[in-house]
């Protein structure tokens, strides 16, 4: 199985990019945001404690999505591989992720990381927010809360899989086709 991460800022694409790469190399897509915007909208117990984060710009805990991520590890077959979108997202779920393949000794394949400027990630998610309606594209408070959270917390990934070898940056400005093919000539060296 390989497993590829889809790595880059909130706006910069991952979403639309992941469309076109599971079709492409046959790969299950996991995205934690969509999964937890899933149980937000079924009202479930996790879904009201991911809402009260999530509307904030703030991340949910580690173990939350790790555990999302084990389940859909476990279960979805007949696919080449993951594409995770939105996960890891610290240095701690990079760690837990790294330790969950390990166990049937397999790693990660390789990390594909979208890359723009913070100018560019509020254009992005403003005009993302006409279109999709989600609750944390709605202020610029929220956002920038959201590019802060990422600084913070999930930029150290950068160094983390640049270390093991493992980070492979697109450029994410452009059109959505050729950032694609960026991606797609990563990717078809794995
Ligand atoms: P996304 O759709 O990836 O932009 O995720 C939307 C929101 O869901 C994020 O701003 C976080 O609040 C939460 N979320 C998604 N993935 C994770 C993750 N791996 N760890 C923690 N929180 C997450």
């Amino acid at each position: 199985m390989k497993y590829y991460i889809l790595f880059g800022p909130p706006g910069a694409g991952k979403g639309t990019q992941a469309t076109a790469m599971v079709e492409n190399y046959n790969l299950h897509h996991i995205s934690t945001g969509a999964l937890l915007r899933k149980e937000i909208a079924a009202g479930t117990e996790l879904g009201a404690l991911a809402k009260s984060l999530i509307e904030k710009g703030n991340l949910v805990p580690d173990e939350v999505v790790v555990e999302m991520i084990e389940n859909e590890f476990k279960t979805v077959r007949g696919v080449d591989g993951f594409l995770l979108d939105g996960f890891p997202r610290t240095i701690p779920q990079a760690i837990a992720l790294d330790e969950m393949l390990a166990k049937t000794s397999e790693s990660v394949t390789a990390t594909v990381s979208i890359m723009i400027p913070d100018e560019v990630v509020m254009e992005r998610i403003k005009g993302r927010a006409l279109k999709e309606g989600r609750a944390d594209d709605a202020s610029e408070d929220i956002i920038n809360t959201r590019i802060a959270t990422y600084h913070a917390q999930t930029e150290p990934l950068i160094e983390f899989y640049t270390k093991a070898g493992k980070y492979h940056e697109a450029d994410g400005v452009g059109s959505i086709e050729e950032i694609k093919d960026r991606i797609f000539t990563i990717m078809d060296r794995f």
